[in-house]
């Protein structure tokens, strides 16, 4: 099973990629994890990809669609995934199509978490994330059972640099530009699902596995 994960920043898409890759015994596929971990190692890739993150930009397609298509190649992938972040825009898209179709392939949901801007800056105030591992809490919502610490792996958690509220403002911007043009491109192939991202996180993934059964 092959799915894509789309929706604002913040709109929960990792939250709930994380649990459909529990259930569903494939991997999670963040791209922005991807960007983080070689940030924190100080790769080449890292120290490029940081100035664009940094500013609430995309990074450079080529860039991106490289590292995308290098991971879905991996083993642990042959009975599908879920892209979460990726694709962002209409070229990254149809590189994906492509690749797909070269091994007679496709996507076969794209899950779209919709929850609207006004919402966003207030939940991305809360959120935590842990550069170790990858997990995500929110100060109220979800909440780490120990205050400022990563459940799963122990190490701290902390505030993104690029959710501090003036970089917030230009993701959603970038969003509506650049990734909202990705709704139309799915429905068209008739494989968009919308769910009611502002529901409880459980309530959201509920939704969710009843469309992937
Ligand atoms: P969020 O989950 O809050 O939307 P991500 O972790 O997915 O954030 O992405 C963080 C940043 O990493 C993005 O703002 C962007 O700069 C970069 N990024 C991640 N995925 C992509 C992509 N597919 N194309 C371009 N840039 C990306
Ligand atoms: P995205 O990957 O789309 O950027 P995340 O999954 O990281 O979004 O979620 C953004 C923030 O909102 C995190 O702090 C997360 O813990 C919290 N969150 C996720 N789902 C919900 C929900 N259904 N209700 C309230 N907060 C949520
Ligand atoms: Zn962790």
């Amino acid at each position: 099973m092959k799915i894509i994960m789309l929706g604002v920043p913040g709109a929960g898409k990792g939250t709930q990629a994380k649990m459909i890759a529990d259930k569903y015994h494939v991997p999670h596929i963040s791209t922005g994890d991807i960007f983080r971990a070689n940030i924190k190692n100080g790769t080449e890739l890292g120290m490029e990809a940081k100035k664009y993150m940094d500013q609430g930009l995309l990074v450079p397609d080529e860039l991106t669609v490289k590292i995308l298509l290098d991971r879905v190649a991996k083993n642990d992938c042959e009975n599908g995934y879920v892209l979460d972040g990726f694709p962002r825009t209409i070229p990254q898209a149809e590189v994906l199509d492509k690749a797909l179709a070269e091994i007679n392939d496709k996507i076969d949901f794209a899950i779209n978490v919709d929850v609207p801007d006004e919402n966003i800056i207030r939940r991305m105030g809360g959120r935590r994330a842990c550069l170790s591992c990858g997990a995500t809490y929110h100060v109220e919502h979800i909440p780490p059972k120990k205050e400022g610490i990563c459940d799963a792996c122990g190490k701290e958690l902390v505030l993104r640099d690029d959710d501090k509220p003036e970089t917030v403002g230009n993701r959603l911007d970038v969003y509506h530009k650049q990734t909202q043009p990705l709704i139309d491109f799915y429905n068209a192939k008739g494989i968009l699902k919308t769910v009611d991202g502002t529901a409880d996180m459980k309530d959201v993934f509920a939704a969710i596995v009843s469309i992937l059964g």
